[in-house]
């Protein structure tokens, strides 16, 4: 019987089955990071929201787009406050103190798109199957305003191109602020251009020839307005109508609201079918922010002591931000963290049980595979139900407190316990530490040298010679590859180190 997956909808304020335009397969979009500084904890819930759906979907054998953006053009964030550099996050970046290490501005991109890249990998978050750099999509951004312009959809004015709300009637369905009205209150206190037509229009172009990235286009230099490139990235990767699209609770409203607006005038197809909104991190009950001295980047955790971190495990991180479920607000404190950190020792502890029961348990009995399977599969129901984190950990704990009730595991048992480590891990990615650092297809000579060493491994262990079969392993672990002895055969995965 087909799986269903239920997901909340911000757009419908339901939940409802997620059904897949092309039939099992899911295009989803997910709005990532603007790279002017390490990510924080706050953001990689959102991330991990992502992801989540991402192995879910994937656990009941769809096929997933999933695409994710790397915001790495300085943006205002207020688009009224032209001509002004102080709302552009990454330009400030440039000029504070840690800016000063940088040669320019894209030069501060490159290298917090790749800490980024280091800190997904290191929260066992899968690589998208795209990751679009807004920076690499500015041809696509230009055509969209031109159509849009010719469209009647927007305007020009001195020194911006708008977007004209008035002409998408549908514009504040998704976040609810409808009025105009609403919106005059919030852009009263700040500078107004006079020339813009209506106060809830919002920025596709400004003209700034002053600004320190910039680009040509037919209204002269300029850049892009925040909203625009995920319309486009969204189009250009997964096409006109998308199943999901998600982010943070602070992008409803306006930046999803936006992104509906453009896309759908320009294509006059629902852009997305669900929206998926990740509520708030707070750490220790209070907003996170560096003067109240509970802002926490992923590195600030995660690094060893002796590089300025904490050096707690990450996976531990992982299961903490797992254990609130996404659309309740969730309190990260160091108590949970704690605890978390000795429910992934078990995990450690049920993995060396399971692989020294195939290595030296008895054929026979399996006790363990019935209550394993059930307990799976309450895992994976509870995420099929609007990815139900806390009850899926539970599940988890469950299995790994049966597990360890034994002190040594049959062979035939240590497959099962293997069997459900592999699915939760495939699931929740809190088992084997960190991702691959490259994709498997583009990494073939790697593959093959490993897959060399380990036939011998097994050549050695048939012929009874342990001493080079041992050599062997380490040699395996030296390339930083685990070996697992299953029914099937050996098999291995990559163990990335965080650098
Ligand atoms: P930004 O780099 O600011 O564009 O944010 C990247 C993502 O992180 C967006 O989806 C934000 O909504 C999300 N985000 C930012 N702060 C938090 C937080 N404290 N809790 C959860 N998500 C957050
Ligand atoms: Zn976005």
């Amino acid at each position: 019987m087909a799986r269903q997956f239920h997901l909340y909808n911000s757009l419908s304020r339901e939940t409802e089955t997620v059904e897949p335009l092309h039939d099992g397969h899911l295009q989803f979009y997910s709005c990532g990071p603007t790279v002017y500084s390490y990510a924080h904890i706050g953001n990689f819930r959102s991330f991990l929201t992502a992801d989540l759906i991402f192995r879910t979907a994937k656990s009941i054998g769809w096929e997933v787009t999933y695409a994710t953006n790397i915001t790495d053009v300085g943006h205002l964030t207020d688009d009224d406050l032209t001509g002004t550099t102080g709302e552009d996050r990454m330009v400030q970046a440039l000029q504070s103190k840690e800016g000063e290490r940088f040669a320019n501005i894209w030069d501060l991109a490159r290298y917090y798109t790749l800490v980024l890249q280091e800190d997904w990998r290191s929260l066992n978050l899968l690589e998208p199957t795209v990751r679009p750099r807004a920076s690499e999509h500015m041809r696509e951004q230009i055509k969209a305003i031109e159509q849009l312009l010719k469209s009647g959809h927007a305007y020009e004015t001195s020194n911006t191109i708008y977007f004209s709300v008035p002409s998408f009637p549908a514009y504040g369905r998704l976040s609810g602020n409808e009025a105009a009205e609403d919106l005059e209150q919030g852009v009263r206190d700040v500078v107004h251009d006079p020339e813009k037509q209506d106060p809830r229009d919002f920025a596709l172009w400004k003209k700034d020839d002053s600004h320190l990235m910039q680009w040509h286009s037919p209204w002269g230099w300029g850049f892009p307005g925040w909203h625009l490139e995920c319309s486009v990235m969204a189009q250009t990767y997964l096409g006109d109508e998308i199943d999901i699209h998600a982010g943070g609770e602070d992008l409803i409203f306006p930046h999803h609201e936006c992104e509906i607006a453009q896309t759908e005038c320009l294509t006059g197809k629902t852009f997305a079918r669900k929206w998926v909104h990740t509520r708030f991190l707070q750490v220790e009950g209070k907003k996170m922010s560096k003067s109240a001295g509970n802002f926490y980047t992923v590195r600030d955790l995660v690094l060893p002591e002796s590089e300025g971190g904490r050096g707690i495990d990450p996976l531990a991180v992982r299961m903490t931000l797992l254990s609130g479920h996404y659309r309740k607000p969730f309190n990260f404190t160091f108590e949970t963290l704690k605890t978390n950190v000795r429910h992934r020792q078990r995990f450690d502890d049920v993995v060396a049980l399971a692989e020294s029961g195939l290595e030296n348990g008895e054929n026979g009995q399996n006790e363990l595979s019935g209550s394993l399977t059930a307990l799976f599969e309450r895992t994976l129901s509870a995420m099929l139900d609007d990815l139900n984190t806390p009850e899926a950990l539970a599940a988890t704990f469950e299995a790994t407190k049966l597990v360890l009730k034994h002190e040594h595991l049959s062979k035939d048992s240590a497959a099962s316990v293997i069997r459900w480590l592999d699915n939760t891990n495939d699931l929740l990615g809190i088992v084997y530490p960190h991702a691959p650092l490259k994709t498997e297809s583009g990494d073939e000579s790697f593959a093959a040298e490993v897959d060399a060493l380990v036939a011998a491994r097994t050549q050695a262990r048939e012929a009874d010679d342990f001493t080079r079969a041992d050599e062997l392993r380490d040699e395996l672990t030296s390339l930083g590859v685990e070996v697992m002895d299953t029914p099937d055969g050996p098999k291995w995965k990559r163990r990335s180190t965080l650098s």
